[in-house]
């Protein structure tokens, strides 16, 4: 019983939670539920959930307020389900800790998907090490130890930073990742450092990583709010 994964749903309309309970149940999860901010916040606390689902607009406090909190001391996945559909929220979500974004209404498959991925980092343990071995996603290996990129069978060469920005989506796979975050982790968060700049480096490991690079396979555009590599390790 004690591999079952344990959910802590946050959610306080009713008719929703119902409804993701049931869903979560049936695919043998324990769901453990919060109606509000600060419920929910002694509830992670007390019970070291293994994913969060949070919706944004609670009664007692912005759920962009309980990542913040949670973040002081957990690094448990939160994946944010909401219906704020404007960019600049979702990116106020992923900047605060958020681990992803499902936008509502949900396709209950979808959900389900990203919560498995983000068990699966939960127990890859935490993502700031420096990564070694070796990372296979489709098509895309890379080498660590050598530092060598493969996509499609041919060898990739890749300046630093290309390598850089590559290397931390890739130890994201299946994630988001904000413009900011990738410009943190890679600049060290310089001031001169723009989107712009990700962008053109963007391009650039685009021509080099894919078959056709305006519609890529492996790192794709979250409009206005990152970059996500596709998992293709999934089932
Ligand atoms: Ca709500």
């Amino acid at each position: 019983m004690n591999n079952v994964p344990f959910i802590l749903l946050i959610e306080d309309d009713k008719a929703i939670s119902n409804f993701m309970n049931t869903v979560l149940c049936a695919n043998q999860y324990r769901v453990l539920h919060a109606q509000t901010g600060r419920e929910a916040i002694a509830l992670s606390s007390s019970h070291c959930p293994d994913v969060v689902l949070l919706d944004l607009g609670l009664p007692d406090m912005d759920g962009v307020e309980v990542i913040r909190t949670m973040r002081q001391w957990t690094q448990v996945p939160i994946i944010v389900v909401s219906a704020r559909s404007r960019e600049q929220e979702k990116v106020d979500a992923l900047d605060a800790g958020a681990d992803d974004y499902v936008p509502k209404p949900f396709g209950t498959a979808e959900l389900l998907a990203r919560i498995r991925t983000a068990l699966r980092h939960n127990t890859q343990g935490p993502g700031q090490d420096a990564p070694s071995g070796k990372f296979q996603n489709g098509g895309l290996s890379i080498d660590y130890e050598a530092r060598r990129i493969n996509a499609d069978g041919n060898e990739v060469h890749l300046t630093h930073i290309e390598y850089k920005i590559v290397t931390l989506i890739a130890r994201h796979v299946g994630k988001v990742l904000t413009y900011d975050y990738i410009i943190r982790n890679v600049w060290g968060g310089r001031p001169t450092v723009d989107n712009q700049i990700l962008r053109v480096n963007m391009a650039n490991i685009r021509r080099k990583l894919e078959k056709n690079p305006a519609e890529p396979l492996y790192i794709v555009t979250e409009t206005g709010i990152g970059y996500r590599m596709i998992d293709y390790t999934v089932d």
